[in-house]
């Protein structure tokens, strides 16, 4: 092609529209998008502006209706005041897990079926957990003694047990905690350092209020486990076989499994179901152990 030619002027005319029209519209696309963030920003600033304000005047409303002494320097929660005993030492500095590791869990108790479960757990040479719920029976006492004695842990689940009332402010749980936290300590000698709240730490009870309960439990000291794998004892039906098999199915994807059982008299499938459990568990090359402050909790995730 020549230069000067009809065909070389008319690839130049071509190639003129053809930049007449890729150029703007590239720009346009360009600036378009850019609008579109700079609106997301804006948004996004108003709505953080939004919640200052909100913050502002709840901080001033919960001045008004939580701190104590206008005159102190330091506020603290009428609740904080409340049982000056009810604290445990932590250093979460000193997690010390362990691999590959299985630390099974036992609520509600002591009930008529501890004794087996125990005896169970001696013969294949395992230590548990036990969270309890307050008992004030000599029965009770001596079975929790036992626990200690056996070496298992024992944790703080309840005294009363009724969602409503435990979750109905921070006083009612603290007040139901309190109880049976003192239990413990008085029969065994040991303050339970770790707990797990009824019904796991978020439930359909609780919202609204599990994180300041959180909040409170964990500036006392005490750490809660929540649990990684249901037995599934607690559902109307279920047989030994299925207990078993919620418990070992997916523990191989699991470096670390709190395993959620109940001790109950309601609750034979468990007892069924506990030694071929832990064979199984140990066949796997799972270590078993109880749970302290040392493991690093197990928790539901918040909602929001
Ligand atoms: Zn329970």
């Amino acid at each position: 092609m020549k230069i000067g030619s009809v065909q070389f002027y008319k690839r130049l005319i071509l190639t003129c529209i053809a930049l007449m029209i890729i150029v703007p519209t590239g720009l346009c696309i360009h600036f378009a998008v850019k609008n579109s963030e700079l609106n997301r920003e804006v948004e996004a600033l108003s709505l953080i502006k939004e919640n200052i304000y909100v913050d502002e005047q709840w901080f001033a409303s919960a001045k008004q209706t939580f701190f104590l002494d206008e005159n102190k320097t330091e506020y603290s929660l009428e609740y904080q005041e409340l049982y000056p005993d009810l604290y445990v030492e932590r250093n979460e500095e000193m997690f010390d897990d362990v691999p590959n590791s299985v630390y099974l869990t036992f609520d509600d108790g002591p009930s008529p079926v501890t004794k087996d479960i125990l005896k169970v757990l001696k013969e294949k040479d395992v230590k548990a957990t036990f969270f309890v719920v307050y008992n004030d029976s000599s029965e009770a006492a001596e079975l929790l003694r036992e626990i200690a004695e056996e070496g298992h842990t024992i944790g703080v689940h309840s005294t009363t047990h009724i969602y409503s009332q435990i979750y109905s402010s921070v006083e009612a749980f603290l007040s139901d905690f309190e109880m049976t936290a003192t239990w413990i300590e008085e029969v065994t000698g040991n303050k339970p350092e770790i707990f797990r709240f009824p019904g796991g730490s978020i439930n359909i009870y609780n919202e609204g209020i599990y994180q300041t309960i959180i909040a409170e439990m964990l500036r006392r000291g005490y750490l809660y486990y929540d649990w990684n794998v249901d037995s599934g004892d607690a559902a109307r039906f279920y047989s030994k076989y299925s207990i078993y098999n919620n418990v070992v199915k997916d523990i191989d994807k699991k470096d670390k499994a709190i395993v959620l059982f109940h001790d109950s008299l309601q609750k034979k499938g468990t007892l069924q179901a506990l030694p071929d459990i832990i064979d199984s568990l140990k066949a796997s090359g799972k270590t078993i152990l109880p749970l302290t402050n040392q493991v690093k909790p197990i928790t539901f995730s918040y909602i929001n």
